[in-house]
């Protein structure tokens, strides 16, 4: 094997070059190391703990159930159907079915949250979506609990207010035709 004296004067120097770079390489790598050694880590244990959000990050959406009006504004705005909603009005009461949101297909645009009249549907913080069956992407918004007393009593009232307004109508309807009946007669 060629020593580094029995080696020309060019390939001595290249020899020397090399070891210099090599220990000053690893000097300044274990610098570095030292350097970050004593302070906190900047690993989480995720998932026990998670990394606070930008102020704007796009997430999750949330929805304010109690202030949507089911007006489909926002499943309109988007740009690839990712949203539909049901829900059956009884007059300014609604009951609602359904409000989807399809994760396998939203981009997170936002534009969605944009046209609501009721400033009611937000990106949200939470960004998890990791899963091992798609069909838990297309996610069920609604945190409606059913129809409360109160809005149960409004409706039964409106119902019956309804078909009182309804069979007056028809017996008005009813005693004319009689009174035309026996104007003829
Ligand atoms: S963020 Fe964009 S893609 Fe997702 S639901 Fe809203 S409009 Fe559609
Ligand atoms: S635009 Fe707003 S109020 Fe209209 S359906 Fe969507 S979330 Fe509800």
């Amino acid at each position: 094997m060629a020593t580094p004296t029995s080696l020309p004067e060019t390939a001595r120097r290249s020899y020397w070059g090399n070891v210099w770079s090599t220990i000053k390489s690893t000097a300044v790598g274990m610098g570095i190391t030292f350097r970050y050694l004593w302070s906190k880590p900047f690993t989480v244990q995720y998932p026990d703990e998670k990394l606070t959000t930008d102020e704007r990050y796009r997430g999750i959406h949330y929805l304010e159930q109690d202030l949507c009006i089911c007006c489909n504004a926002c499943a309109k705005a988007c740009p690839i159907d990712c949203i539909e909603m049901e829900a059956t009005r009884h007059g300014k009461e609604l009951e609602w079915h359904q409000f989807d949101l399809d994760y396998q297909k939203c981009m997170f645009c936002e534009l969605c949250v944009y046209p609501c009249p009721k400033d009611c549907i937000h990106m949200g913080k939470e960004y998890a979506l990791v899963t091992e069956d798609r069909g838990t992407l297309n996610m069920d918004l609604l945190t409606w609990q059913g129809l409360t007393e109160e809005q149960k009593v409004r409706i039964a009232e409106a119902e019956a207010k309804k078909a009182a307004k309804k069979a007056a109508k028809e017996a008005a309807a009813k005693k004319k035709a009689e009174q035309e009946n026996r104007e003829e007669a």
